[in-house]
């Protein structure tokens, strides 16, 4: 497991739950409409408000790091 690169912690991350979400990272990534995202997952900490997106693999496949905007 690898930790947040934006909080530094090992707190869980979850897969985008919705169609905004997973068009956020596309948008973010540039990408096509339907490609694949849930391989980017998002930090999901009480303590710090903190939802980084990262990589599964990669803790920073944004440079800056971007958080998942909350819903309007
Ligand atoms: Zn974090």
């Amino acid at each position: 497991m690898l930790p947040c690169h934006t909080c530094g912690t090992y707190q869980p991350h979850r897969q985008p739950k919705d169609d905004r979400e997973r068009q956020v990272i596309r948008t973010l990534k540039q990408l096509k409409p339907h490609t694949y995202v849930e391989d980017y997952w998002i930090c999901v900490s009480d303590e710090r408000d903190c939802r980084n997106i990262r990589h599964r693999w990669n803790v920073k496949p944004l440079d800056p790091p971007e958080k998942m905007p909350e819903p309007e």
